[in-house]
């Protein structure tokens, strides 16, 4: 494998594309070398699965050389083709099946070889807002790459749209104090439109969603990255090549939005909440505490 500038993590085919597209746009025109790396690309031997399997890889393959990108697909296998224990959407944003601890090294490992043959200059994950358990598993690989390299997590599109979904993630990240997270936690139900997680007709799904979350935040982690926010703004342009990149993944667009046109309403809405640009982007730098800097350097 060549050396890369950036290594962009996708749990899924479309992830980096719908997270971090304007970002690897630019800089791909800047000549820089991006690859692409999907994680879960395999779904089970079934011959409906093979075929829709191939149509998204179709569909991958189109994206990437839009944006700019080289991609590699790692060849594990979704949640629901890789556990019984994932046999509904809220058990994958749920607790983890007891197999996938080790798996969960396994994944690590492959993404920490892949790391050292490219050598990226910047490599990003995905911060994993919305909880799907694939994209906590590629959050978690950040240990088993070296500490010294330089990490940012994208916001996970469309999950980050809902209003305080990245709230809950953070607060799942870096625990929490947990009167005034709970506090929080029954003002946003009680806020609540019964609109969706994205879409309408989903309440259901949203409420079992924020109580899975709530148990969560009870368990505040002892090992949390410190991350700090960078915005990046685009223009009304870049939105257009985004929405042109997104178009490649046409099996997903109905089921994660309806159309393309209420995709772009949502980029629109979430760039305004962001700032005044027409379209934008955040990502999370992880920075290092004094004592993990001296660590580093002992190193
Ligand atoms: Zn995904």
């Amino acid at each position: 494998m060549p050396k890369y500038d950036y290594l962009i993590l996708s749990p899924h085919f479309d992830d980096a594309v719908l997270s971090c597209s304007a970002r690897i746009l630019a800089a791909s025109r800047q000549k820089k070398k991006i690859l692409v790396a999907t994680v879960f690309s395999e779904t089970s031997n079934a011959p409906d699965d093979l075929e829709k399997s191939r149509q998204r890889k179709d569909e991958d393959d189109k994206a990437m050389s839009f944006v700019g990108a080289d991609s590699v697909w790692l060849g594990f296998a979704d949640a629901p083709w890789r556990s019984p224990h994932y046999s509904s959407f809220s058990r994958i944003i749920g607790q983890p099946a007891a197999s996938d601890f080790e798996f969960q090294q396994e994944v690590g490992r492959r993404i920490a070889n892949l790391w050292q043959e490219v050598q990226p200059e910047t490599t990003l994950l995905p911060l994993a807002v919305g909880e799907h358990i694939d994209h906590r598993i590629v959050y978690q690989a950040r240990h088993a790459l070296p500490p010294y390299c330089n990490l940012e997590f994208y916001e996970d599109r469309p999950y980050v749209f809902p209003k305080g979904m990245l709230e809950l993630r953070l607060t799942a990240i870096a625990g929490s104090d947990e009167d005034r997270d709970l506090r929080r936690f029954r003002e946003l139900l009680s806020n609540l439109s019964a609109v969706h997680i994205y879409k309408s007709g989903r309440a259901a799904l949203t409420y079992g969603w924020l109580l899975a979350m709530a148990r969560r935040i009870r368990k505040p982690p002892v090992d949390a990255p410190l991350l700090e926010p960078r915005l990046i703004k685009f223009e009304e342009a870049d939105l257009q090549m985004v929405l042109n990149a997104m178009s490649f993944y046409d099996s997903q667009i109905k089921g994660l939005f309806g159309t393309l046109a209420e995709y772009e309403e949502e980029c629109r809405a979430y760039a305004a909440l962001l700032s005044e640009a027409a379209y934008a982007e955040r990502y999370w730098i992880r920075i290092h505490t004094r004592r993990q800097a001296f660590d580093i350097i002992k190193r």
